[in-house]
């Protein structure tokens, strides 16, 4: 298909080269991915960032504000800038200043807090409902109360208010130029109509506009003075990807804003007085110099003269950027748009604005917002989608996307409503995707100037292939079996594993030895974690697949943790070696998040005690090998066993879960976690269910990915990547028998070796990108989890493998038997299965 020149005028039009050529030569990180993202930021290109180094590289800038050379270097050049930036926003230079800040964020709040100090009663202040979350906060110093307005309808009434509102006290209107989370671009005519409204009362009537999303595809045209805001606030790396650093940019005539500001820093003032009577002169020189406290960001300001070269020469204008991806956005829309399943209901929910249309720069910016659902009409989980497009390498943003207006009312949530999922647990950036049938967030998917064709097609590939469904789902996973067809299958334990340090290597239980089991799981399993040093939060191998390298072993004669880093056999391998009893550790508390698949009901976050290693030497073992600051640290016991020496509390970490767990701590009408079929769900009394992984459903899998692989190089995967503790296999007994893949879905109790142990099965495991990391070399694939979230989605979830934990009726022997709660490789496995 011919996708330049005549056929899509708008691609690519007045770049410099194609948009692939310039992805090429420029933003060659981008070639590997599908980066979806730009209303996150935007990717700057490489030679910018070069011509920044020699920049730097070839002059001395000295701290300004001084009469040195290399000071007035910088001087001379932030003030070039400073204009230079104006003018790129069509902003006069005499209406116009532009005050440097850290992000569009700080500029808000100098706002803010300006107003704050300028009238002792405070300020009024008023924001639209699309506003980001950085607007939003002004309220919380708005003393004089604030309105959020839920519609333009709501703003246009305000706005026609104040014409005849006497009120002399300052107020703040505040609305954003594009909204971030679905593009919507809002009209450009408010801060006219709000001045002339409130120059007929005589009000004191400020207008802020956020611009910081409009600015990333489209150009900012501040115009006449007359017609603009009176501050406008956005983030340069937005627009060039880097500096990082954002602008204020105020009307000169609304300077007095900021002439009662109370604080005054370096930089700002012309005398100050230390000591005795309390007395300074403020700069009255310019406005950015009586705002700009302290020594400026000047290297990062000088990096935008190479950010503006660099933008200029690619793209020519923000208007070519504009039409290119606004053209892409329209193309997207219309793809998500018709695509169906095969009873021809709609896969994509697009919350789209009713005031504009994909196509229609004026009022709509290349940002889509939306969910997926199935066949049936039932909604896909954001986070499910989010694990795949991770492993797809497609690059998108969930969440409420700090937008919270924007997709509360996109999502149909009251105020009151989210109240309730907090208390019950949600919060942004976790996991709850769907509460009572609705989706608690979105998919966002947004354009700029270097998304190209290719992006659009993986991106809606990505959708067809794991969430259009052609063909009816098939019911039933496993054909039920006859009963006189039941060939009992003999299955045994092929191998057993303990992971002592959670999301680290296994140690793999020695054939012939028995390894006891635990009311709370292996022994020894997850008994250990990695905490990052800065955070506090533990490690996991999602985010650093390297921990698979590292690999303990459990010396229960020599009473020792030995842990070995590095590949299996590698020269370059280094250990530890730490006691099994809990000298040399000292408690901490911190918050640890518990892997979701695991203990779905949990607040993630709340603070927990643990024992972290306070030896140096363990801190650097760790940390070297991984690049991160980080330590070992222990959990608090729950039983006791021969090395333990700290008593068991009422605070450790289990019980304070336990009690956010209990039916009933939630509010009345929002439902305790779900009891589903009977089966028992995980709670934190499990601390470490055993992860069962059969054998017959690894082969399968690895037939079907064999199946599925276009290009004859191998995906198949190792058991490891599923990390089980029990690793089941079936022994056929006569010729033609086959194995059972899966048939651990309908395992309600398993028996375990010659004194038939009793297990309880519990919930299938619900899975991540995590399995997609080779658990020998610590690389990332996209298998098996493509395949996975092909051929075994059920509800929406990916599962594989399933927990089980020693039935509490074993509990109730007393220990006459000294082997009897323990496992070994070779155990015959006898499942009982559910109807
Ligand atoms: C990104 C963004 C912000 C916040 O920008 P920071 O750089 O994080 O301060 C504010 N408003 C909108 C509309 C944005 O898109």
């Amino acid at each position: 298909m011919e996708r330049q020149g005549s056929t899509y005028p708008k691609y690519s039009q007045g770049y410099s080269a194609d948009v692939d050529i310039i992805r090429e030569q420029e933003y060659p990180l981008l070639n590997e991915t599908t980066y979806l993202d730009y209303a996150g930021t935007t990717p700057y290109a490489k030679s910018m960032i070069e011509s920044f180094s020699r920049d730097l590289t070839s002059n001395l800038f000295g701290n300004p504000h001084s009469m040195s050379l290399s000071s007035q270097n910088s001087t001379q050049r932030t003030d070039d800038i400073r204009v230079r930036m104006l003018r790129f926003f069509n902003a006069d230079p005499a209406e116009f200043d532009l005050v440097f800040v850290a992000n569009a964020t700080a500029g808000i709040k100098l706002v803010a807090d300006s107003l704050r100090d300028f009238d002792h009663r405070g300020f009024w202040y008023g924001y639209h409902i699309d506003s980001h979350t950085s607007l939003v906060g002004v309220r919380e110093l708005a003393e004089m109360g604030y309105q959020c307005f839920q519609s333009d309808n709501e703003m246009e009434a305000k706005i026609s208010e104040l014409a005849t509102d006497q009120s002399k006290a300052p107020r703040l209107l505040a609305y954003p130029a594009q909204s971030n989370m679905n593009g919507r671009r809002l009209p450009s005519c408010w801060s006219e109509q709000i001045r002339s409204a409130a120059n007929e009362s005589g009000g004191n009537v400020y207008t802020l506009h956020d611009a910081a999303s409009l600015v990333s595809t489209a150009p900012l045209d501040l115009g006449p003075a007359a017609s603009a805001p009176d501050f406008t606030v956005l983030s340069f790396y937005k627009i060039f990807g880097f500096p990082d650093l954002g602008a204020l940019i105020v009307r000169k005539s609304a300077a007095r804003a900021f002439e009662r500001r109370k604080y005054f820093g370096g930089g700002t003032v012309d005398m100050v007085v230390a000591t005795g009577v309390q007395w300074h002169a403020k700069k009255e020189s310019s406005i950015h110099e009586r705002l700009e406290d302290g020594t400026l960001p000047f290297h990062n300001i000088i990096a935008l003269d190479a950010a503006l070269d660099t933008h200029e020469r690619l793209f020519g204008s923000m208007a070519n950027i504009s039409a290119h991806a606004e053209f892409l956005a329209k193309e997207t829309y219309d793809r998500l748009s018709s695509l169906a399943h095969f009873n021809d209901r709609k896969v994509c929910q697009i919350y789209e604005s009713p005031s504009s249309t994909y196509g229609n720069s004026t009022a709509q910016g290349p940002i889509i917002a939306f969910n997926l659902c199935n066949s049936r009409g039932e909604w896909v989980p954001k986070t499910e989608v989010e694990k795949l497009a991770t492993v797809q390498n497609v690059q998108i943003r969930t969440g409420s996307v700090c937008n919270p207006g924007g997709t509360a009312s996109s999502l149909g949530w009251t105020g009151a409503e989210l109240r309730r999922h907090y208390s019950a647990g949600l919060r942004c950036g976790d996991n709850h995707d769907i509460l009572g049938g609705r989706p608690t967030g979105v998919l966002r998917v947004s354009f700029g100037a270097m998304t190209n064709m290719k992006d659009i097609d993986s991106l809606i590939n990505f959708i067809e292939e794991f969430y259009v469904e052609k063909v009816p789902p098939i019911i039933a996973l496993n054909p039920p079996l006859e009963d006189n067809e039941v060939v009992e299958p003999h299955f045994y334990i092929e191998s057993l594993a303990v992971f002592p340090i959670k999301s680290c290597g296994p140690f793999k239980i020695p054939n012939g030895k028995r390894w006891e089991v635990k009311k709370e799981g292996l022994a020894w399993d997850r008994e250990w974690c990695l905490i990052h040093q800065g955070t506090g939060a533990a490690l996991n191998q999602k985010r650093y697949p390297r921990m698979c390298l590292i690999r303990p072993s459990i010396e229960l004669e020599r009473g020792v943790l030995r842990i070995t880093c590095g590949a299996i056999a590698a020269p370059d391998q280094v250990s530890l070696e730490i006691s099994l009893g809990w000298e040399d550790t000292s408690a901490i508390s911190t918050s640890f998040c518990p892997s979701s698949a695991k203990r779905p009901t949990t607040v993630c976050g709340d603070p927990i005690s643990l024992h972290a290693y306070t030896s140096p030497v363990v801190s650097a073992f760790f940390s070297d090998f991984l690049g991160v600051p980080c330590t070992l640290a222990r959990f608090p016991t729950q039983t006791t066993n021969r090395y333990s020496r700290i008593p068991r509390t009422q605070t450790t970490w289990k019980n304070r879960f336990r009690k956010l767990i209990m039916p009933g701590s939630f509010p009345p009408d929002f439902p305790p976690p779900v009891r589903e079929n009977g089966r028992m769900p995980i709670t934190l009394s499990n601390e470490s269910p055993i992860l069962i992984v059969s054998r017959s459903s690894v082969n399968q899998l690895n037939e079907t990915i064999k199946a599925n692989t276009k290009h004859g190089s191998s995906k198949t995967v190792a058991a490891d990547v599923f990390r089980g503790n029990i690793v089941v296999a079936e022994r056929l007994a006569r010729r033609g028998d086959v194995e059972q893949p899966y048939a651990e879905d309908r395992w309600s109790s398993l028996r375990i070796g010659p004194d038939q142990l009793r297990f309880d099965a519990l919930d299938s495991c619900q899975r991540c990108q995590m399995v997609c990391i080779d658990q020998f070399t610590g690389t990332r694939r996209d298998e098996p989890f493509s395949t996975l979230a092909k051929t075994r989605n059920i509800d929406g979830k990916v599962t594989f493998g399933k927990y089980s934990t020693l039935s509490p009726e074993e509990l109730e022997y007393d220990l006459e038997q000294p082997d009897r709660r323990t496992v070994m490789v070779g155990d015959v496995v006898v499942p009982s299965y559910r109807d």
